[in-house]
């Protein structure tokens, strides 16, 4: 036992009755925010109440952490550059079970939570998916009592604040931070040097080979950031530790003297920049090196801080494998493998082979993209200014890597440069998702039919070489977050109806499958469903000045906006029904109000051109009064987790429709589900196992398959003539052309016609008339309420598989070997 805990000194547990906590709010409002109650603001309000949650998680922190001190276990270190956060404070209150008692103690002073918790930022350390299931990993691990750490970016300005204007996405900078982060610590004694350039030079030998030394050109400070990260039930509460970049000298006096002040300044800026903003994963080549700084920079000062902790308890980095397991959020941390090795062979003289074999076993990869432009690869020269030392490392493994290539498959030329981990072909690049996956003892994929086809595409050579290597992990979600938080009046009708057990057994949803017939049952459900909509309503009315009817079906596709994802093939089908509302007055349409949300990164131009288009059509149907507000049509601005929160309780229909064999799982999916919305969807990423799970009679299913659409590819996709042969689609997409949405500029939308009628490289023409035939199915259930409800009652019942904690006990029990309570 290294660390002394016989002398450590125990803080008093605080009380958690809503009495105390009253006095608790009153004192930290005098005491740490330094305001009278008399004249306090809302935000004081909300400092205070913080405070005194984040007391209570503390409690539990100093326990949790020194728990593997005390018993040896093994730590889970998560890196990913994005955490996409969001609120706080009611994941700590409702997981600590302090809502009500704080809710309580507010009001007795005049104060309302709900009020209060709105005007806390929403953290968008992340662009999507992949950060948000970072996020609801965090807690999922902290509730099944893993001891882990989160490891990113501590970027001041997150994925930026979209706003519409004349229906153009405008991007804001998101400020986060500017009123301080009463969540976070900063840890002084956790700052490391991060080196970046210079030379490598020999330095005497270690054992029979010749150690080298990297001797950087510049460094800068990595500082740590720590937040709590409170279980289910306060069990556990982990941390997320974020670097943040500091210069090694802040200011160079002498030239600030001479008046240089820019030059006086210069290293603080090249810091500052490194963690200053969150990179649109989605953009291009702009900014390559700062990208690559950032990843290095974080993945550095990880390592370096896990091993740190590491030394100190263990004294050899021998039993690395045992006692840590690096889980690398997709391709952006793979340069740990060279870094991990560098530190082996070269800091702790630890002989290659070994130090391979304690690299692998400690390291394991997910990926989430097949997409061969989203896996990063880096110019071999960029890396060999930036990282020399890693370069070669690099060159080393690749050598041993197709050494054992030609042995065991008897390579030839070709299936050598597929494996190589340097790209001959397009200027020399490092291919970095190759380096995450030879240096893994463990890829995985985030859904059954994405695994699979890693296999057979971007991972199919390395898969032959190593069979055993790659597995399935289906992604989940936070049951606690997206189930109890953001739906707390399903949460309660579902313990009254099937007992207060599923609270802390969600698998128990299955039990109200039982009640899907049951028509009092169906009414409750259905009121509540109502009551988040009437919520949802006033937000629309607020934000966007539309008025929508609550007893219309709320129809929405909420995610990034990206042409794999097929906003466009659901607006193009928007169009279609607009044409035939007017053109059959006299038939019973089903209303409906479409609800897009979702921010285009910044530089992708088509993306950027959908959002305009939902937009103009927008203003057209829901001013035209033949509509009758039969439809309605409504982009909401700058979609968070927050916003999520607000519209998923909400919906009625689940838009998954992306271009099969693109959308590597999905989340977003499961939340709606979950929530009691009917998907329609694709058989794509996790939308194949929430069918199976949720029954086939529960879902609606359309369009082409993976293979469907791998063969249509190949066999050559023409558009022009599916466009020809359907009058439906053809009059949608000449009224675009034409300029019916954009009278003030005819020729707005004509790239993006040409393109479709050209490429069309997501197949939206080849599902368009499933995806109608599709809509008209889901328009027969709604006419039957029972039976609409029943179906609703079903998918709630069945998504408990989906819960993030299933997820992470499987990589417990696969990946890392840890175990789980
Ligand atoms: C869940 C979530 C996503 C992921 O949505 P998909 O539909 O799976 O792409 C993206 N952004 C936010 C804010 C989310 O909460």
């Amino acid at each position: 036992m290294t660390m002394n805990e016989m002398n450590a000194i125990d803080p008093q547990p605080r009380r958690v009755d809503a009495e105390s906590l009253k006095a608790a709010i009153v004192d930290k409002l005098a005491y740490a925010v330094g305001k009278d109650s008399i004249v306090a603001e809302p935000h004081d309000w909300l400092a205070a109440t913080i405070l005194v949650v984040r007391d209570r998680a503390i409690d539990r922190w100093m326990e949790s952490t020194r728990g593997p001190y005390r018993t040896g276990a093994k730590r889970v270190y998560y890196l990913s550059v994005e955490f996409l956060i969001g609120r706080l404070l009611r994941d700590a209150m409702s997981n600590l079970g302090l809502v009500e008692p704080i809710a309580e103690a507010l009001n007795s002073l005049g104060v309302d939570l709900d009020a209060i918790e709105a005007l806390e930022p929403d953290a968008a350390l992340g662009n999507g998916g992949l950060g948000r299931l970072a996020a609801c990993f965090m807690e999922s691990m902290a509730s099944v009592g893993i001891p882990a750490y989160g490891y990113g970016i501590r970027y001041v300005h997150g994925l930026f604040h979209q706003e519409i204007k004349d229906g153009n996405q405008i991007e804001l900078p998101e400020d986060w931070l500017s009123d301080g982060n009463l969540w976070e610590f900063e840890r002084r004694e956790a700052a490391y040097d991060i080196g970046f350039g210079g030379t490598v030079e020999s330095d005497g030998m270690a054992g029979d080979t010749v150690r080298q030394r990297w001797q950087p050109q510049e460094k800068v400070l990595a500082i740590a950031y720590d937040t709590p990260i409170v279980g289910w039930r306060g069990a556990r509460v982990n941390t997320l530790r974020l670097w943040s970049a500091r210069a090694v000298n802040q200011i160079h006096l002498d030239d600030f003297n001479r008046g240089d002040h820019v030059a006086a300044l210069a290293d603080l800026t090249r810091a500052d920049t490194i963690t200053r903003v969150l990179y649109p994963a989605d953009s291009t080549v702009a900014g390559q090196e700062l990208r690559l700084r950032q990843e290095y920079f974080f993945v550095s000062a990880s390592l370096q801080d896990l091993l740190r902790r590491h030394l100190k308890q263990f004294g050899t980095v021998e039993n690395l494998p045992d006692k840590v397991a690096i889980q690398l959020n997709d391709t952006h941390p793979s340069v740990a493998v060279a870094e991990l090795m560098r530190v082996l062979v070269d800091l702790h003289d630890i002989p290659w082979e070994k130090a391979w074999a304690i690299t692998r076993g400690t390291i394991s990869y997910t990926n989430h993209t097949l997409l061969p432009e989203a896996l990063e690869s880096w110019p071999v020269g960029l890396m060999e200014r930036l990282l020399p030392r890693h370069m070669q490392i690099i060159y080393e493994i690749n050598a041993r890597l197709l050494q054992s290539a030609r042995k065991s498959l008897d390579a030839d030329a070709d299936l050598l440069a597929s494996l190589s981990l340097i790209d001959e072909h397009h200027g020399r690049r490092v291919r970095m998702g190759q380096l995450a996956f030879v240096g893994s003892h463990k890829v995985n994929g985030v859904s059954a039919l994405h695994t699979e086809l890693m296999k057979e595409t971007v991972f199919r050579d390395l898969h032959r070489l190593y069979p055993e290597r790659i597995e399935n992990k289906t992604n989940g979600i936070a049951l606690r977050r997206w189930l109890m938080q953001a739906n707390p009046g399903l949460i309660d009708l579902l313990v009254e109806a099937i007992g207060p057990a599923v609270l802390d057994d969600v698998d128990r949803l299955v039990e109200a499958g039982a009640l899907a017939e049951d028509a009092a049952f169906q009414e409750r459900f259905a009121a509540i469903k109502r009551a988040n909509k009437m919520q949802l309503a006033e937000v629309i009315r607020s934000t966007v000045g539309v008025s929508v009817d609550p007893d219309a079906m709320f129809d929405v596709q909420i995610k990034r906006i990206h042409e794999y994802k097929r906003q466009l093939l659901n607006i193009l089908e928007t169009i279609a029904v607009y044409n035939q509302i007017r053109m059959h007055p006299e038939r019973d349409w089903a209303p409906r109000v479409k609800i897009f949300a979702g921010k285009a990164a910044a530089s992708y131009w088509t993306a950027k051109q959908i959002i305009r288009l939902i937009n103009d059509v927008a203003r057209v149907i829901n001013n035209d009064p033949a509509v009758r507000g039969l439809l309605k049509v409504v982009f909401l601005p700058n979609y968070n987790v927050s916003l999520a929160e607000t519209i998923v309780p909400a919906a009625d229909l689940s838009e998954q429709i992306s271009t099969a064999g693109m959308e590597a799982s999905g989340t977003g999916n499961m939340k709606l589900a979950l929530n009691g919305a009917i998907t329609i969807g694709t058989l794509d990423g996790a939308n194949v196992e929430i069918s199976e799970r949720v029954g086939p009679d529960n879902i609606v299913i359309f369009g082409l398959t993976a293979d469907e659409v791998a063969a249509q590819r190949r066999a050559g996709h023409n558009p022009r003539a599916i466009i020809g042969a359907d009058d439906r689609l053809r009059t949608v997409i000449e009224a675009i052309a034409d300029g019916v949405f954009s009278p003030d500029d005819r020729n707005r939308y004509r790239d993006l016609v040409d393109n479709l009628m050209t490429t069309d490289g997501f197949l939206v023409t080849a599902d368009f008339d499933a995806y109608c035939r599709a809509q008209r199915e889901v328009d027969a259930i709604w006419r039957e309420p029972a039976s609409w409800q029943a179906k609703a009652i079903r998918n709630t019942a069945n998504m408990a598989w989906f819960s993030a904690d299933r997820t992470i006990r499987q990589y417990a029990r696969d990946i890392w070997d840890v175990p789980v309570g």
